[in-house]
């Protein structure tokens, strides 16, 4: 294998496999620069997928919720809308999420939070917002995230990265879809019907997010049985340099709405579970 190193010296190295695991931007850039190993059928780059979010809020004025204690990991979550005897199709999309509430929500990240649409986000009416925060919660939607042929990853033609030897930086493109908002939508009537339910006196919602940089960025180099629609086998060998080198954690065909480093749900299934519109179990 010849690489070049930061200082751009050009080097060799001789190993039996190579294993690419530099996450999904770096894993597909390499690949792409590498003279475009993996991608004899055009797939390298293809299905990119970044992890969903989206949060109502609630205001509760007899409680006082401490949601500043704890780890966020400790959250608490409901599954019922992620299930499989949950009808997505009846209600209009495909996928599911789950609902919860996490805990160690610290000061940066409160100053982030939306304010009801009623209160203005400066001076005093957002003083007095703050002061009633102990009494707010927030349930978080974390939906599935399909997979599309139009969300990709590519070289940029145009912006090059520091290493002053011109190297092409890699290049996004994603976005919300049809499906997504409507998914979104359906998951914000049920965390509003919860909350009422609870006794809310005011909810409002957050934004969507589904952007770049989500920390869980998946996709790219899909595994699958089919090289005309796959990167790499079942194995993880890329299908076009069988062998040599494999592509770690970029294979799965559907960033389900687990978090993605357990990886309990997508390892080793060919990318044909991309057609199943419900997420693996
Ligand atoms: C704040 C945060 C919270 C998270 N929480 C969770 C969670 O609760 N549960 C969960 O499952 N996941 C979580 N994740 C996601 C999880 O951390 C990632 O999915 C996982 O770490 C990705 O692993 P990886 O091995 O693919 O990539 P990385 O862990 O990013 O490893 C890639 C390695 O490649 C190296 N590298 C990059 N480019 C090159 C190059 N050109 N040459 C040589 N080496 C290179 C990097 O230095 C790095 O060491 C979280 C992520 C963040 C940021």
């Amino acid at each position: 294998m010849e690489y070049v190193d930061p200082l751009g010296v050009v080097r060799t190295d001789h190993a039996r496999t190579v294993i690419v695991a530099s996450y999904t931007f770096e894993t597909v850039r390499l690949l792409l620069l590498s003279g475009g190993l993996g991608n004899a059928t055009g797939q390298l780059g293809k299905h990119f997928m970044v992890k969903q979010w989206g949060d109502v809020y609630a205001h509760f004025p007899d409680t006082v919720f401490n949601a500043h204690t704890g780890p966020a990991a400790q959250m608490v979550t409901l599954d019922d809308f992620n299930a499989a005897d949950f009808d997505c199709v009846a209600n209009g999309f495909v996928g599911g999420a789950s609902l919860n509430v996490e805990n160690q929500q610290l000061p940066l990240q409160i100053a982030r939070d939306p304010v009801p649409p009623d209160v203005a986000a400066w001076r005093r009416p957002y003083q007095e917002h703050l002061r009633r925060w102990p009494h707010i919660m927030a349930v978080r939607i974390q939906p599935d995230s399909l997979s599309y042929t139009t969300d990709h990853l590519d070289l940029d033609p145009r912006y090059r990265d520091r290493s002053g030897l011109g190297i092409p930086v890699l290049r996004v493109t994603t976005d919300m879809r049809p499906n997504e908002h409507r998914l979104q939508d359906h998951m914000q009537q049920q965390c509003t019907r919860i909350l009422e339910r609870m006794g809310a006196v005011q909810t409002w919602n957050g934004p969507r997010f589904r952007g770049v940089a989500s920390s869980h960025d998946l996709g790219g180099a899909r595994m699958g049985d089919d090289p005309r629609s796959s990167v790499v086998s079942r194995d993880l060998q890329v299908h076009d340099t069988p062998g040599p080198v494999r592509v770690q954690r970029r294979h799965l065909p559907h960033l389900h709405r687990d978090q993605p480093a357990p990886d309990p749900h997508g390892h080793h299934r060919p990318s044909h579970r991309a057609a199943d519109p419900r997420p693996s179990r």
